[in-house]
């Protein structure tokens, strides 16, 4: 594994190396200097007498032949990115740390160096920059693994923040996750608690998740996208035109399809590093075990009491905690239930209203809820915080308010009560 350093000149990429090869006991290569030695003369001379062009074959040569190394530190000329094979060969066996920094900053650390030849001849120096960084910024942004900003920060201080990213990302505390895994969550794996044990966690669990509509969309969406390891998707309706205002997995293209079919493929399009199971089956008491059984979470997302109590049960008889969340117009509610803790959902609400119902619905509520039902699954499954357990919480979208109301076990429950289970 290398650390590669991209970014434009000026960005201080060279004295990072260097500092980063000293604390690591890793080499350092200067890729310019490198095409320099070879060619014998100075970049400027190379261009000057062969053009652009050459002097970029050289450089995608030596490129590969560096980025093939291990335990390098490969200081990029600020246009190695321009070249699509490079950054493959780069990001192959490198973490790759885009070094930002702003034209006025560049300008007046490059100002004096006549090692590069201007790119474009007739602008100022700062207009040169500033369009050369609009030009590039895509490219580095698609290249880079990190962007570590430089402005204002020491030398020392930019060389510490690489060096944690990478123990992050390459220690050997979670040999299941992948280097682009690791990339991938690393965002989330920086929240205090988290970290890669927890990704850890993330990626062992199972989550089934009922009813693959309003609130299992965005549920689903949020647990894939942090990789949760299997999401067991289970819904037994077709996607309607009415669905489409709030079920944002879908598209007209999905109408009187299989919802739970359509989910899973949207879902592994967008991580294709997690299985998501679609289940295209109707949820009841002779169901339930083969479906969630052995799984480490449930989500309520549906739309009907009779199946929830379906839900409630099995919870109380395995302890699988269960999310429960419930939405109408612009108000919605979210508890944690995870008997025998905390009361079960019979305790809440005892009775079945009848179900198939057309209830009014705008999209963000049940997208405020159901991401808050995910939120809820992915901190119990890293441990951090504390969930919704003896609570209820309830949002009233209209005035924008969020109330969390204690809520009691009734101990005569004939679901979780000792008497009963
Ligand atoms: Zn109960």
């Amino acid at each position: 594994m290398n650390i590669v350093l991209t970014g434009y000149r000026g960005t201080g990429k060279s004295a990072v190396a260097r500092l980063l090869a000293q604390k690591l006991g890793w080499q350092s290569l200067s890729l310019d200097a490198m095409i320099a030695q070879q060619e014998g003369r100075t970049i400027p001379e190379i261009v000057a007498a062969r053009g652009w062009e050459y002097f970029r074959d050289v450089e995608a040569a030596l490129l590969a032949e560096a980025a093939a190394r291990d335990r390098v530190i490969l200081d990029t000329g600020g246009g190695a990115i321009l070249r699509k094979q490079n950054v493959q060969a780069l990001r192959k066996n490198g973490l790759v740390f885009w070094l930002k920094a702003s034209p006025e900053t560049i300008a007046a650390r490059i100002k004096d160096s006549a090692v590069r030849p201007a790119l474009m001849p007739g602008k100022t120096f700062l207009e040169e920059i500033d369009e050369v960084l609009r030009e590039r910024t895509p490219l580095y942004h698609a290249a880079a693994d990190f962007e570590i900003d430089t402005d204002g920060k020491a030398l020392e201080k930019i060389g510490d923040e690489i060096c944690s990213y990478f123990a992050r990302i390459t220690e050997p505390a979670a040999p299941g996750l992948t280097v682009p895994e690791r990339s991938r969550y690393l965002r989330q794996m920086l929240i205090g608690g988290w970290g890669l044990q927890g990704q850890q966690r993330l990626r062992s669990a199972t989550i089934f998740i009922a009813g693959a509509g309003g609130l299992g969309c965005p549920a689903a969406l949020y647990l894939a996208a942090a990789g949760v390891g299997t999401l067991r998707l289970c819904d037994f309706g077709l996607v309607e035109t009415s669905n489409l205002n709030r079920q944002l997995l879908y598209t007209e293209a999905d109408i009187g399809k299989e919802k739970a079919l359509k989910a899973a493929g949207a879902l592994q399009r967008l991580n294709p590093h997690v299985t998501v199971e679609p289940l295209f089956e109707k949820i009841d008491d002779a169901s339930i075990e083969r479906l969630a059984g052995g799984a480490n979470l449930m989500l309520d997302c549906l739309d009907n009491f009779e199946t929830r109590h379906v839900l409630n049960r099995f919870a109380v008889r395995t302890g699988i905690p269960l999310v429960h969340a419930g939405i109408e117009g612009l108000a919605g509610q979210l508890s944690f239930i995870h008997p025998p803790h905390t009361p079960c959902l019979f305790c809440m609400f005892p009775g079945s209203p009848p179900a198939g119902r057309v209830f009014p619905v705008a999209g963000v509520t049940p997208g405020i809820i159901g991401t808050a039902q995910a939120a809820e699954a992915l901190k119990w499954l890293t441990g951090i915080g504390s969930t919704l357990q003896g609570e209820l919480l309830v949002w009233d979208g209209t005035i924008m308010e969020f109330q969390k109301i204690p809520i009691a076990k009734d101990k005569n429950c004939p679901v979780c009560s000792p008497m009963s289970v």
